[in-house]
């Protein structure tokens, strides 16, 4: 078994910043739920939302990133993983630079350092160092890494990254995902877990 695993809002959670970042810039009131999903849909409803909901991204991928939070479970779920002598892998789709980030912030530098400082480096814990964290320009590269990889399993948040049609029909899909609209197995003969505590049940419960 070899576990690639998603970073963007599978590993690391930005609903909190992405929250404050759209309060200080008037564009929701307080009363929104910190949910990257629901935030995101109100500003794209704006006069030129799109460009403003870019421009909050640039943000917390990049100069804002440190202050963006572990998602609980995962860190347990990869220990559990190198306990049992499971390889995984961090695979993400992610550019260098934003378009609207006037500080140029090399995107994938701040990814690292953030898992580094989040101590996912710590090889004796969790097997992993940077050379397992492999980020790709686009969806395609990315399913090209994880298929020559070998993972056997892959774990995402966004669906579409199952639905491309590339995604090689022999790696388990996992979904990441607690707000899946209708039939997410009948679509792509996958399963969904909404929190990390469930995937780690699914693969080590019973073993
Ligand atoms: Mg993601």
């Amino acid at each position: 078994m070899i576990i690639g695993v998603d970073f963007d809002n599978t590993i690391v959670s930005y609903d909190e910043l992405i929250y404050r970042e759209a309060i200080e810039r008037g564009l929701v009131d307080g009363e929104v739920l910190k949910n990257k999903k629901i935030i995101r849909d109100a500003i794209r409803e704006l006069p030129d939302g799109e460009i403003e909901w870019q421009k909050i991204q640039a943000a917390i991928y990049g100069p804002k990133m440190d202050r963006a939070t572990v998602i609980e479970g995962v860190f347990d779920f990869l220990t559990l993983c190198k306990d049992r002598g499971i390889r995984t892998h961090i695979v993400s789709h992610k550019t260098q630079f934003a378009n609207y980030d006037t500080t140029e912030t090399d995107l994938r530098k701040e990814a690292l350092k953030w898992l580094d400082r989040a101590g996912f480096f710590d090889m004796g814990l969790t097997g992993l160092s940077a050379g397992d964290v492999y980020f790709e320009s686009t969806r395609v590269d990315k399913i090209n890494r994880i298929r020559s990889l070998g993972c056997t399993h892959f774990i995402d948040d966004l669906e579409e990254t199952f639905r491309e049609p590339s995604f090689p029909a022999d790696i388990e899909k996992i979904l990441f995902n607690s707000h899946v609209s209708g039939d997410f197995a009948a679509r792509t003969g996958g399963k969904v877990f909404v929190d990390w505590k469930d995937i780690r049940g699914y693969f080590f419960d019973g073993s």
